[in-house]
């Protein structure tokens, strides 16, 4: 058997997190439970939302700008049930993000801001998950820049000497993990934190159907599930999150 990986990213908890969304609610549904079991246990988390969601509507009443007001309402409140620091908003347009050296930039304006000890992205080569869903193509951007923005860029100081100027010294993110990704080798242990995850998942009311929706294809989603994931070791309880961990430097 292999050794161990150390530190063991299924138990370790990290410093201080990034978590790099493409859309309000991408944490809360990819990662509530493990978000919310490091704050707990003394992790700072700060968010970073690339867009605000200003497509995330069938009504034809409710413009972007108004979808935009609502949505960073509903995720600053979903972000303070699981006990978030900060969410930083970058307000690029939802459905068109593409991982333009822009968006890398930006993304390493605020990596060398926050100086996290941990990242989470989405898995970039998530195209499509089994035989019914498309991965959004703002998650597979997201992802993509987030990954470009940690390497090389965070790094070296060559990159993006603007940064230097600001005052933002270059920076080494030693753990990665990705959320949304069909090639999963760490799962963290949430069945302590699925009714937050729920709590936080009912503040994103404009996506959910109401505040009162059936959330119940959450629990199915996070349920300890050998058939999606026949690499996952045994020993956790009822429910996990799922991701693909990298241990860089
Ligand atoms: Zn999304």
């Amino acid at each position: 058997m292999a050794e161990p990986r150390y530190p063991d990213p299924s138990i370790t908890v990290p410093e201080r997190v990034l978590m790099i969304q493409a859309h309000p609610d991408d944490c809360e549904f990819s990662s509530g439970g493990t978000i919310a079991k490091w704050t707990a246990a003394g992790a700072e988390v700060i968010y970073c939302s690339i867009t605000s969601g200003d497509k995330g509507t069938k009504d034809p009443d409710i413009t972007g700008e108004e979808l935009i007001v609502l949505r960073e309402q509903e995720q600053l409140e979903a972000a303070k049930v699981l006990g978030v620091k900060e969410v930083i908003f970058l307000r690029y347009l939802d459905a068109t993000l593409v991982p333009d050296l822009k968006l890398r930039l930006d993304l390493t304006r605020v990596i060398r801001q926050v100086r996290p000890t941990a990242l989470m992205c989405f898995d970039p080569t998530t195209r499509f998950h089994g035989d019914g869903y498309i991965n959004h193509p703002d998650h597979v951007a997201a992802g993509d820049a987030s990954l470009a923005a940690v390497f090389p860029s965070c790094r070296d100081r060559r990159t993006f000497p603007e940064l230097l100027e600001e005052g933002l010294e270059p920076v080494e993110v030693p753990h990665i993990y990705m959320f949304g990704t069909a090639n999963a080798d760490c799962w963290i242990d949430t069945s302590d934190y699925i009714e937050t995850k729920i709590e936080a998942l009912r503040k994103h009311a404009s996506q959910i159907g109401g505040a009162d929706a059936d959330l119940s294809f959450v629990y199915e989603w996070n349920r300890d599930n050998t058939t999606r994931h026949p690499n996952k070791p045994d020993g956790f309880g009822e429910y996990s999150e799922a991701y693909k961990y990298m241990h860089l430097g």
